[in-house]
């Protein structure tokens, strides 16, 4: 028979730990004690792992609490209520089919609808890090592998540390050469599938969405992006017959799904490059339709086809910027407002 668990009463307890420097307080007295409201005071404690469930009463280790405060104060990051801090990977082991121009223009999308919103480049080109003007990937010290290492080796970071700030109002935590050095060292590591995860749950209640810029692979960087992300968007470009990649795809999302990450679901694919004019473009939309429409969702809303599309990213910004109103730019609103539908 399956032995009932001691309780200790609230005495008992501060008895044991009063030797220690602790304290408990109930949430009603936390919420005085540092005047905010009571709802508040929960969450934070919740945050902070110093909430306890003591003969049916929530009580808050007020060291641990602080200990947790103190953090915040001293990297200067303000706590909020949990965001919904959702996080979507873009993702398709085909190269050049528009993933990281959707990253882009999707992300600075989303920040001019009022998202707080962090560009992740997780692709050791580093095209979303150089399409954003940091020019010169491989001379930034701080990055993505940077922060995956110190993840692997269980050292204490500062999540915050190696973001850049983009003039257009999204976070960027760059990307160059060392990831691919970082993808061959995680083959030996342990929990190597869920790093980027580990690493992103320290810093998603910083944002409303994390979008991640996957590498044209389905090798273990891509994993680590879909064991990490609540929706994966599948970027498809028009001119290359998408039918047998897409199922390779489609298999690695199950297989995440069923061993790594169960909340895991296709947002949908998007159109990119699109030329309507062309018949071949339009057989491939209805190929992809009648294939994956009933499985995958397509978005509504296709990329078309144009320079326009292709050049700001020599200029370091977003195309809404290099040219404002055009139907690139206006093709990538639409995406962003169904996105947040
Ligand atoms: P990779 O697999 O190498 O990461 P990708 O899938 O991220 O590539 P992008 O880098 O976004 O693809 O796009 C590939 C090329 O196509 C780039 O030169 C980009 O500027 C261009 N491009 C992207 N979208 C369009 C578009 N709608 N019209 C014309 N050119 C485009
Ligand atoms: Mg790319």
């Amino acid at each position: 028979m399956a032995k009932k668990r001691k309780e200790l009463t609230v005495e008992q307890l501060e008895n044991l730990t009063r030797g220690h420097g602790k304290k408990y307080v109930s949430l009603d007295e936390g919420a005085a004690l540092y005047s905010i409201g009571k709802n508040t005071f929960r969450q934070m404690a919740k945050d902070a792992k110093a909430t306890y469930k003591i003969n049916r009463r929530v009580l808050v280790n007020i060291q641990k609490f602080d200990e947790f405060m103190e953090r915040f104060r001293k990297n200067s990051i303000k706590w909020r209520f949990r965001k919904m801090g959702k996080v979507i990977a873009i993702t398709n082991q085909k190269g050049g089919v528009g993933k990281t121009t959707v990253a882009v223009n999707l992300g600075v999308g989303l920040a001019r609808e009022g998202k707080k919103v962090l560009l992740i480049d997780a692709d050791p080109q580093g095209s979303l890090t150089a399409s954003l003007g940091y020019v010169e990937p491989d001379d930034i010290n701080r990055t993505l592998a940077t922060v995956m290492i110190e993840v692997m080796n269980d050292v204490d970071i500062d999540p915050m540390d190696g973001i850049l700030h983009h003039a257009e109002g999204v976070d960027v935590l760059p990307a160059n050469i060392e990831l691919s050095g970082l993808e061959v060292a995680l083959v030996n590591v342990m929990s190597r599938e869920v790093i980027l995860k580990t690493y992103i749950e320290m810093i998603r209640d910083q944002y409303d969405v994390v979008l991640v810029d996957c590498m044209p692979s389905l090798g273990m960087m891509t994993i680590n992006a879909l064991a990490a992300a609540d929706e994966v968007i599948i970027p498809c470009s028009s001119s290359y017959l998408p039918v047998k990649g897409l199922e390779q795809l489609m298999a690695t999302i199950v297989k995440v799904k069923k061993h790594l990450n169960r909340k895991l679901r296709i947002r949908g694919i998007v159109m990119t490059m699109t030329d309507f004019r062309t018949n071949y473009a339009k057989d491939i939309a209805e190929m992809i339709r009648s294939g994956y429409g009933s499985k995958v969702g397509i978005f509504k809303t296709t990329i078309p086809f144009s320079v326009k599309a292709a050049e700001p990213s020599a200029e370091g910004v977003s195309v809404y910027k290099h040219c404002p109103g055009g139907k690139v730019a206006n093709a990538f609103a639409d995406l962003t407002k169904e996105v947040l539908g």
